[in-house]
């Protein structure tokens, strides 16, 4: 019989808070800065953000001739990069955002968090190792939100696999929700997944691939999509 750990696991860029809309509007307000590399796609609504077909927002927007030369594209990245961290990642990002409904609804609800078979629930989220303000920004918006002694943060610098640090502290999970199909496939070659389930929030750029479909169920794991936008 198949045994549950109570234990979840959760990202929480654009599942527990939306980044992506104020990263969007971060770019527009510095606007001359970006004009040179990036497409103007003029004022968008969340909904139109959140339907993106490419993940990244600056691979997104960038423009086409820097998108088809490697050299290019790598240069471009790096000045667009280093503009952003200082215009978003090293500022206090999350100060006037709001969770989600998916955080009302589950790590804010006193109902499932009472409930006996949830004994955890891990925040697994990526942090810029060379924008710790970002990691800081993050600790202050859990701390005002999720007051629960179940919720613990489980922070992974970048360039670390969210699989290698729930590896490390010897976690037994039932579900992991998060939006970034990379993750779901790190999780998938990297983790025992028989028996567990991925849940992930339907936007425009995670759409499964039919071989990590294929992978899921082979190795008898589960995955659903819910709405969010
Ligand atoms: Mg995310």
């Amino acid at each position: 019989m198949k045994e549950f750990s109570g234990v979840i696991l959760v990202d929480m860029d654009e599942i527990l808070v939306e980044i992506s809309p104020k990263f969007y509007n971060v770019v527009r307000l510095n606007w001359l800065k970006y004009e040179p590399w990036l497409n103007d796609l003029g004022p968008l609504t969340r909904e139109e953000i959140l339907s993106r077909k490419q993940f990244l927002i600056e691979k997104w927007l960038m423009k086409e001739k820097f998108l088809n030369d490697v050299d290019k594209f790598k240069e471009v990245k790096h000045i667009i990069y280093a503009g952003l961290l200082q215009d978003f990642f090293k500022t206090d990002v999350y100060k006037d955002l709001e969770p989600t409904n998916f955080a009302k609804h589950i790590l804010m609800n006193p109902v499932v968090l009472e409930k006996n078979e949830i004994k955890k629930i891990y925040i697994l989220t990526k942090y810029p190792t060379n924008a710790l303000e970002m990691l800081e920004s993050k600790k202050k918006f859990i701390e005002k939100y999720f007051k629960s002694p179940k919720i613990e943060l489980l922070p992974v610098p970048s360039g670390k696999k969210k699989s290698e640090v729930v590896k490390e502290n010897n976690i037994a999970w039932d579900l992991f929700v998060d939006d970034e199909i990379v993750n779901i496939k790190d999780f998938v070659e990297n983790c025992n997944i028989e028996g567990k389930e991925f849940l992930i929030p339907a936007y425009g750029y995670n759409k499964m691939p039919e071989l990590l479909d294929f992978a899921i169920k082979e190795k008898g794991g589960a995955y659903s999509y819910y709405d969010a936008i």
